[in-house]
């Protein structure tokens, strides 16, 4: 039994003892989750977050340095070896804070962006009029086509026309691989830094199934938590002439004290992602999520570019006759987790959108395969035919808990 030391504050006990509970009972498809290592676990709960390091390896304000600067070393080598990447900051708290990182270190304020608008799959930071980005930068958003892909010819003559000094790709609710060439020729073609923000795919790339931005983008910022599978924070990647610019603006532009326990995580996830068997793994993400983008199709939900590259799937239900709020809530009493979301010209509201999201990093973890798929989707296509079917809706719940909990999550703390 873990935890033990925490049962001194039964409350919190409690809680966490029900939310393992739920987290092995149920089916996690938030493409952004997933199961750290039991590993990466046991260095963000170490005794490395009593330290405080302001400052970089060899540049810091407070003594006794010795291993914590070996530690953030050690992780700025392993994710230039993981991406090919020429300068790596390994402090940034989380993706928000990095990207802001990222524009605080690059723009003035009041410099053009662009970058895809959030109901079409782009990200707050990347530019929603009421987030920090929006309001302290010049936002030309760019959007998908009808049929849910990017519009690259919209890009570039968006980009010619409004010349923005930095242009953002990489999204959070796309399910399309992402042509990072031809975002690097609009960016030239204008005289803007090219960024990339991977937080959802960075975990694919590593694993070598998708294509790698870092060689060609100025700036690269990835979440280390979602198809990366370490601890909750991000780091940012960038050619040698933005190192300088990007460190300053990360400490003490933006953040004090780094998170050490955290940094010792990112360099035992990164050391896990360059086995082969993280390959693997990714490779396993994209066969589940391909597997289940047909299976739900077979069922008569329609896709929002009929299908996935990646970990993610998108799904337009307007023609279920069923919002996203109303899916998830029902399928959140069947344990699975999911969650609502717009989808491209959306014409309701994000507190209610028009569709669902969902991905197979975290059943991936669990050890699920393309064949458990037809299973997964069935119960989805049940689940939402009986939103109002108290009885049904438990039973299929005891189904979902008995297959799940033949896949035990990693690291149970229970
Ligand atoms: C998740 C995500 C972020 C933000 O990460 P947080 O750690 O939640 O702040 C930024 N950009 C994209 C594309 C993301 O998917």
């Amino acid at each position: 039994m873990q935890f033990s030391s925490l049962k001194q504050d039964a409350q919190i006990f409690d809680l966490l003892q029900k939310e393992t509970r739920r987290q092995a009972e149920g089916m996690e498809l938030i493409p952004s989750e997933n199961y750290t290592s039991a590993a990466v676990m046991e260095a963000m709960g170490s005794i490395l977050t009593n330290k405080y390091s302001e400052g970089y390896p060899g540049k810091r304000y407070y003594g006794g340095q010795e291993n914590i600067d070996d530690i953030e070393n050690i992780a700025i080598e392993r994710a230039k070896q993981l991406f090919g990447a020429e300068h790596v900051n390994v402090q940034p708290y989380s993706g928000s804070p990095a990207n802001t990182a990222i524009y605080f270190a690059l723009l003035n304020y009041g410099d053009t962006i662009m970058g895809l608008k959030l109901d079409h799959g782009g990200h707050i930071t990347h530019g929603l009029p009421i987030s920090f980005s929006g309001r302290s930068y010049k936002i030309v958003p760019y959007l998908c086509k009808p049929d849910g892909w990017l519009d690259m010819d919209e890009v570039e003559r968006l980009a010619k026309e409004r010349k923005p000094k930095l242009i953002v790709a990489g999204f959070t609710a796309y399910p399309r691989d992402i042509d990072w060439k031809r975002f690097r020729q609009i960016a030239d073609a204008v005289g803007a830094i090219a960024m990339a923000d991977i937080s959802h795919t960075a975990g694919l790339i590593a694993g070598k199934q998708l294509e790698n931005p870092v060689p060609y983008f100025d700036v690269v910022m990835t979440t280390t938590h979602k198809t990366m599978r370490g601890p909750r924070g991000a780091i940012i990647m960038c050619k040698e002439k933005y190192a300088k610019d990007i460190d300053r603006a990360v400490f003490p532009g933006l953040q004090g004290g780094p998170h050490d326990s955290i940094i010792a995580g990112k360099a035992v996830c990164f050391a896990e992602a360059l086995q082969p068997d993280f390959a693997d793994y990714a490779k396993q993400i994209i066969l589940n999520a391909k597997a289940l983008a047909n299976e739900l199709k077979k069922h008569g939900f329609k896709l929002v570019t009929d299908g996935t590259d990646t970990h993610l799937i998108l799904i337009d239900l307007t023609n279920k006759n069923i919002t996203g709020k109303i899916a998830q809530t029902t399928l959140d009493a069947i344990g699975i987790t999911l969650n609502k979301n717009t989808v491209p010209h959306e014409t309701r509201s994000p507190m209610d959108p028009s569709g669902i999201r969902l991905g197979t990093p975290a059943i991936t973890t669990r050890g699920f395969k393309e064949e458990h798929m037809a299973r997964v989707a069935t119960w989805i296509n049940d689940a939402l035919a009986h939103t109002n079917d108290t009885a049904a809706l438990q039973k299929i719940k005891e189904e979902v808990k008995t297959f799940c909990l033949q896949f035990p999550i990693p690291n149970i703390h229970a």
